[in-house]
């Protein structure tokens, strides 16, 4: 078997890294770092939040949207990049507040998502535009997940 070094990234991109912590870190994982630090329920199984809890989830996820739209009729890279990455946190923290591994969901959605390749390890289109699902395509099931 042929092997490849890793890529290793160039200086500028380094500098870029070097800035940023919390790197090694899942999506998720920062988020409950923060609910955790500001004393958010984050229940290690499925549960059902309190109305107070689903309220403020709901109210959250609306109004990052609302955000994330209203910049998309602009052309701001920085002001799209902050809506979309507040629209992901409230996402993955109503995930938490659920006790729903988000990180793990993700991966079985995209397995399902690849599986829909034809044979030939290619995208199948309809006339249209639309993915179809190819022969090997198999539903995500989250059944072990959540
Ligand atoms: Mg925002």
């Amino acid at each position: 078997m042929t092997t490849f070094p890793e890529a290793l990234p160039n200086k500028q991109q380094q500098r870029q890294l070097d800035r940023i912590p919390y790197q090694g870190k899942t999506n998720q994982e920062l988020v409950r770092e923060f609910m955790e630090t500001f004393d958010h329920e984050t229940p290690a199984e499925f549960m059902v939040p309190s109305e107070d809890t689903i309220n403020l989830r709901r109210k959250l996820m609306e109004e990052e949207h609302l955000e994330l739209l209203e910049e998309m009729k602009g052309r701001d890279k920085e002001k799209i990049a902050k809506e979309l990455t507040d629209l992901l946190v409230v996402v993955y923290g109503t995930a938490i507040a659920y006790g729903i591994d988000a990180d793990a969901c993700m991966k079985e959605v995209h397995r399902s998502n690849m599986s829909k390749l034809g044979e030939d390890g290619k995208p199948l289109y309809r006339e249209d535009g639309k993915v179809l699902k190819g022969p090997n395509f198999s539903p995500a099931d989250l059944s072990d997940i959540v």
